[in-house]
């Protein structure tokens, strides 16, 4: 997703920011790095599938935007989390919807086979729904070469991780943006992720992703 001013993202954030308790993850380059050759991009991605991601995509869809929602397969139709039709009508009106695991359980915390089975029986029951699903996000952004391994093999071109870039409260020495390619497109970086209590101004550390 592309957009330009910044500001009009700026606002959107903020209002994304008030309304939502799940994770969100922006990629902000510096406005002093874009150019016409290199034009500001900035990305928005929810994670989990939580039912109040609905706000979101109707905030996205209002300013003509898209986002990326990563979703866990066997939450879906569960209290507290999109359905299916839900999942449909995001599609239809053209976001992205990409893998997260089966079930968000902690991939460092399971044997190579059962990272495997959340890795690719989610992305296949997504496939399978009709969803051509290209990009992962690591659950809690707990990941290592294995699992970076695992996403590849599972058949993923990308893997969101969380951190990494310069945010408001952190990461101060870090890059302000991700490059286009990714040293490593199995470890994307992202600034901080937002929370229900982020401001413009301020970012809080990483939590449940
Ligand atoms: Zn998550």
């Amino acid at each position: 997703m592309k957009l330009r001013p910044l500001k009009r993202s700026e606002l959107l954030f903020s209002a994304m920011a008030g309304l939502l308790g799940a994770a969100a993850a922006l990629i902000v380059p510096s406005a002093a790095q874009a150019s016409p050759l290199r034009p500001l991009a900035v990305t928005l991605t929810f994670d989990d599938g939580a039912a109040d991601h609905t706000i979101a995509q109707q905030l996205l869809q209002n300013h003509g935007m898209a986002g990326t929602f990563y979703i866990n397969s066997s939450l879906i139709g569960q209290p507290g989390y999109m359905s299916r039709s839900q999942l449909d009508d995001l599609a239809v009106h053209g976001h992205e919807i990409g893998g997260h695991t089966a079930s968000h359980q902690d991939l460092l915390t399971l044997a190579a086979d059962e990272q495997n089975r959340q890795i690719c029986q989610d992305r296949n029951t997504l496939l399978s729904w009709g969803f051509p699903v290209t990009s992962f996000a690591y659950p809690f952004a707990n990941f290592d070469a294995g699992t970076e391994a695992a996403a590849q093999a599972c058949g993923y071109n990308s893997a969101r991780a969380v951190g990494d870039l310069r945010s408001p409260a952190s990461c101060l020495d870090c890059p302000r943006a991700e490059t286009v390619p990714p040293p490593d497109p199995y470890a994307i970086r992202t600034p901080d992720d937002v929370e229900v209590t982020t401001t413009l101004s301020r970012s809080l550390p990483v939590r449940r992703v």
